[in-house]
């Protein structure tokens, strides 16, 4: 099977291992995806690709609602594990962030680049918070969704060299995402069980995934406040990465073992999926990496045309009418 050689050497994910006759771990190589839902689709490009200087890999329809956009940044191939993606829908009616919802997304820049991102965020006018004792730089993109910028050693990926950012200081990768949940010791023996997340090293929230020096690690908080929503400037969904189609049956089993209520394999296109609620209500997903972003438009190209589903090209013209402008 092909593979991106030069990122797979660092973030490969290890093949199913049953360790023990009860013991059923998987090892997670960390985050493929995130979904968001942004409202206005044109300030939710430019902030991404303008501000964070991310590649825009991928403009194609929400496969399940063809009128909306799905809008995918990403590396500059749009790797698993550095993909965040939205469907933007219009305005924030009924959105509300809270717990069973993730409350930060973090990217992995270089240490030496947190100067630089600081100038430049607040220079677009964004406000930014220091923390983790100055290693990180807190802020919102324009519909509130929570983002941050944590130094870390990244695994090598390849960032997008033709966006806005000077290469030494672009974004590399997920760090993590933070779940806010009313009982996180059930998300955390999932995350442990069936992911293989360990908890770090001085700090039990942090749960790192195995086979992974730098991203996707996963915070679980307790927050017994009020419930999430989904709507613009709110997370739909975390997706995880598996090596391939036979260890994501395998995590299928698994988690329909632990009770779980799970969907059947779903055909994405740029990846295969299945889709279940985690102990804590929020919506998560395992994705295989293959076949990638570059299977309907040259590496080259990518984003740079609307891309459709072959069941969906008759209606183009359509679709192409009623998308609000990017
Ligand atoms: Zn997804």
């Amino acid at each position: 099977m092909a593979r991106n050689l030069h990122y797979d050497q660092v973030r490969a994910p290890r093949p199913f291992s049953c360790e023990s006759e009860t013991a059923m771990t998987l090892h997670s190589a960390g985050i493929h995806h995130v979904t968001a839902i942004a409202g206005n689709a044109a300030a939710n490009r430019r902030f991404y690709t303008d501000v964070l200087g991310l590649r825009f890999v991928k403009r194609t329809v929400n496969f399940d609602d063809p009128g909306t956009w799905h809008l995918y940044y990403g590396d500059e191939l749009g790797r698993p594990g550095t993909l965040m993606t939205f469907f933007p829908w219009g305005n924030g009616a009924g959105a509300r962030r809270g717990t069973r919802g993730v409350m930060q997304v973090a990217f992995a820049v270089p240490e030496e680049a947190l100067g630089y991102w600081r100038q430049r965020l607040t220079s677009s006018g964004l406000e930014v918070e220091e923390a983790e004792g100055g290693r990180a730089l807190r802020f919102a993109d324009p519909d509130g969704i929570g983002l941050a910028l944590t130094a870390a050693s990244p695994p090598d990926s390849e960032p997008w060299a033709g966006g806005p950012v000077p290469p030494e200081h672009t974004i590399r990768a997920f760090h993590s995402v933070t779940f806010s949940v009313r009982e996180p010791d059930r998300t955390r023996e999932l995350m442990q069980d069936i992911f293989g997340y360990t908890p770090a090293e001085g700090d039990p929230a942090l749960l790192i995934p195995s086979g992974n020096a730098g991203g996707g690690a996963v915070r679980v908080v307790e927050d017994a406040g009020t419930r999430s929503s989904w709507g613009a400037g709110v997370v739909h969904h975390v997706a995880f990465r598996c090596a391939g189609s036979a260890e994501q049956e395998q995590i299928q089993q698994a988690l329909t073992d632990r009770g779980l209520r799970v969907t059947p394999i779903v055909d994405r296109r740029y990846f295969k999926s299945i889709y279940f609620t985690e102990p804590g209500s929020i919506l998560l997903e395992v994705a295989t990496d293959q076949p990638g972003m570059a299977i309907d438009e040259p590496r080259e190209a990518l984003g740079e045309r609307l891309v459709l589903p072959t069941w969906l090209e008759p209606q183009r013209a359509t679709i192409e009418a009623q998308l609000p402008p990017l």
